[in-house]
């Protein structure tokens, strides 16, 4: 029999959730209410989070660490939870929150942000046992941030045509290149760096890209610069510049010349993620717009009564359906198959991203003119919405992929 309620288990962690954001990050919301309302308060000159907002979300980090909520969806080899909850307590999880709070920045601090990137990634099992050693336990409590660096000027999509090269010295590397749109780069005190190691192997496509721990040191790699977008007047993405770091060759994720093969591990997790949070989000705001056109009277009548509004409100609920269908089901396959659902988890990256995003929209335009205010606090995350349809691989790299499993055969939906 298919059950498709949360099992208890999952719920009552839900709970203790719950009563975690009301005891740590409530007060934390209370005494930062004038950064979070105003972006003016929030970031400094240089588009970096004001250093008492960074102590802020820090500690929910160690605090979350302490409660075992930063590392329940680690490895267990690493020492997370990550046998007990898989991708189904992933997904019931993040669309709890997300469905209850709306995306708030503090509480999605209570995971490690960029969950496949950060915290006990997997990408940390492929690090020598030392080089775990130093970083593991930094990471484990929240203390230190790891950030991912692939993209760069010239490479989004394309990620074969990076120009980040490392030049073998000893037993160094000696690496040389610059990163764009890296997430936590601002904040984290460890990069994971793609550098072509064999430039032949790297022109064919077969290899020839290895992954390395390079800490930001404040010379030869640092974040030079924020990039804020979307209007926003900072963020948590920065460019990453790396000039003759010289790292030691105990510092290769994984095996050299296979940069992708140990460092893109755990990249489907992080989709799950940002479905579920997708998922949750999209219902977060339909409840607000539900609850404002009852109130909201126009010609004698509150604004639920016209159709048009109807109409809007009906194609909220069908698209959240189908996406958080979608979400459960892959999440489940993910859980009980052997293979990877491949088509299956690009769908719900496309498809929950883009849906957060439609329904975003209509609930906006359900509140007219105070829908696009920050008082109805739905304008935040409808530009939160609209960014996720570009990293972890954009919409149109999701259908390539789909399109090419399909093509292949792969035509089962079951
Ligand atoms: C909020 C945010 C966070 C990010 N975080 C990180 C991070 O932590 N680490 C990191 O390394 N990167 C990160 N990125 C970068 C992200 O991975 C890239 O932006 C993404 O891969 C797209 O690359 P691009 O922006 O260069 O667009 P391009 O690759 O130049 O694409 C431009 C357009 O062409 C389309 N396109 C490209 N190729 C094809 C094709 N073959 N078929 C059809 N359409 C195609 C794309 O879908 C897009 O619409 C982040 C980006 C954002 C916006």
């Amino acid at each position: 029999m298919i059950d498709f309620k949360a099992p208890e288990e999952i719920t009552s962690v839900i709970e203790s959730l719950e009563r975690f954001v009301e005891v740590e990050i409530k007060p934390l919301e209370k005494k930062f209410a004038k950064a979070l309302e105003d972006e003016r308060y929030l970031y400094d000159e240089n588009g970096k989070y004001t250093p008492e907002f960074q102590e802020a979300l820090k500690q929910v980090r160690l605090k979350s660490a302490e409660a075992g909520f930063f590392t329940m969806f680690g490895e267990a080899e690493l020492g997370g939870n990550g046998d007990e909850f898989g991708p189904l307590a992933v997904a019931l999880i993040h669309e709890a929150l997300t469905k209850k709070y709306g995306y708030n920045l503090l509480i999605s601090e209570i995971f490690p942000p960029g969950l496949f990137s950060g915290g006990l990634t997997p990408v940390l099992l492929g690090m020598k046992p030392e080089v775990r050693e130093e970083v593991l336990p930094k990471i484990k409590t929240g203390e230190s941030l790891l950030c991912f660096g692939l993209s760069e000027p010239d490479a989004g999509s394309d990620v074969w045509s990076i120009k980040t090269k490392a030049v073998k010295d000893g037993d160094h590397w000696v690496i040389n290149g610059t990163k764009q749109w890296i997430t936590n780069a601002p904040y984290a005190e460890y990069a994971i760096i793609f550098a072509i190691t064999d430039p032949e192997l790297a022109e064919k496509r077969r290899g020839g890209i290895t992954a390395f721990l390079v800490p930001f040191d404040g010379k030869t790699c640092t974040c030079s610069s924020t990039i804020p977008y979307l209007g926003h007047l900072g963020s948590r993405i920065g460019i990453v510049s790396i000039e003759d770091a010289r790292v030691h060759e105990k510092y290769i994720i994984g095996d050299l010349h296979d940069g992708f093969g140990a460092a893109l591990h755990g990249v489907d997790i992080g989709r799950v993620v940002m479905a579920a949070n997708c998922v949750g989000t999209a219902q977060w705001a339909l409840d607000r717009a539900i609850e404002y056109a009852k109130q909201r009277k126009t010609f004698g009548v509150t604004i639920d009564n016209h159709q048009a509004i109807q109409m809007m409100i009906a194609e909220c609920g069908m698209d959240i359906y189908a996406g958080r269908n979608m979400l459960l089901h892959c999440a489940w396959k993910m859980e009980n198959q052997k293979e990877l659902p491949i088509k299956e988890i690009s769908m719900i990256k496309a498809f929950t991203t883009e849906m957060a995003f439609r329904v975003l929209d209509r609930c906006m335009q359900i509140m007219g003119g105070m829908g696009l205010t920050n008082e109805m606090k739905i304008e935040k995350v409808w530009r939160w919405a609209r960014s996720m349809r570009v990293p972890d691989g954009t919409a149109e790299i999701q259908r390539r992929t789909i399109a090419r499993r399909l093509l292949k055969g792969d035509t089962d939906f079951s």
